[in-house]
């Protein structure tokens, strides 16, 4: 279990991220980012990611609402299953990546709080976020060499100022040393939303959307992160670029996983924007 930024704030968020002086002082580079998003949290009184409520980016009772995925998940795509187990879709046609983990489920404050992240500027939720991708990487065996988020559109990435994904990743980066590379992978064409697209139409959207540069990958294991992650395919297709430019090995993370349900229930308010980022 992950433990993180004891003494560094609120009492109520000590209970949920805890982390031993100890700790601290072996991820020093991790802390000064912790450190800088505090010290702007002085400055602009956050409030809460999932419920607007003042004090914190994200409190303790709306991590405690969100639906944790833990072990009955397809151990390829990851996706919730009665038990642990590999999936109709991945046993027909095996992803090209080696496993996706997310999380939680797109659902409720955690939804809410994504919603804030893309759309509402709320970029130090991310870092706040980023902690429990933290703790899930730590419950795997994966040992990657590089970090990258899944890239937005040089369109995309204007009209918004900045990429979610990265600032998800980045705390995962600097809590376990790896090296981290927003140039690796680039998104080459702009992309509609995948969100009211089939499953196969999807593939379709995002097919050949990515590149990745052969000297920050080749031979190395990356890492993929992004906010959600619904049948995979934006993560199929990074691995595709990755693998081409001669990339060892890919995994997947993600805050979210959604379900074609979810996304419905999202078009009405807010309206999620998987895969288009
Ligand atoms: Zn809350
Ligand atoms: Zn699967």
């Amino acid at each position: 279990m992950v433990r993180l930024d004891q003494c560094l704030d609120s009492d109520e968020q000590m209970e949920v991220h805890r982390i031993t002086a100890a700790e601290l002082q072996s991820h020093p580079a991790f802390l000064f980012h912790h450190l800088m998003w505090t010290t702007i949290d002085w400055i602009f009184p956050p409030v809460c990611g999932g419920c607007d409520r003042p004090g914190l980016r994200w409190c303790l009772k709306c991590q405690q609402q969100t639906t944790i995925l833990k072990d009955a998940v397809c151990q390829s795509c990851g996706c919730p299953l009665p038990k642990a187990g590999i999936c109709q879709e991945c046993q027909s046609i095996p992803p090209l990546y080696r496993a996706l983990r997310s999380w939680g489920t797109y659902s409720g404050p955690l939804r809410n709080a994504i919603h804030r992240l893309k759309y509402k500027n709320d970029m130090g939720l991310g870092e706040a976020l980023g902690h429990h991708l933290i703790q899930v990487y730590e419950q795997t065996q994966w040992q990657a060499d590089l970090i990258v988020p899944v890239p937005l559109s040089s369109q995309r990435l204007r009209e918004r100022g900045y990429n979610q994904a990265s600032l998800l990743a980045r705390p995962v980066a600097l809590y376990f040393k790896i090296p981290f590379s927003t140039r690796a992978l680039k998104r080459v064409r702009h992309t509609e939303a995948q969100v009211g697209l089939k499953a196969s139409d999807r593939i379709q959207n995002v097919h050949n959307a990515f590149e990745a540069n052969p000297t920050f990958v080749a031979n190395k294991t990356i890492l993929v992160v992004d906010d959600v992650a619904t049948t995979g395919s934006t993560l199929h297709e990074c691995t595709r670029a990755l693998l081409d430019a001669g990339a060892k090995s890919v995994y997947g993370l993600t805050l979210a996983r959604a379900t074609f349900s979810d996304e419905i229930l999202s078009q009405v308010s807010p309206i999620p924007e998987e895969n288009q980022s």
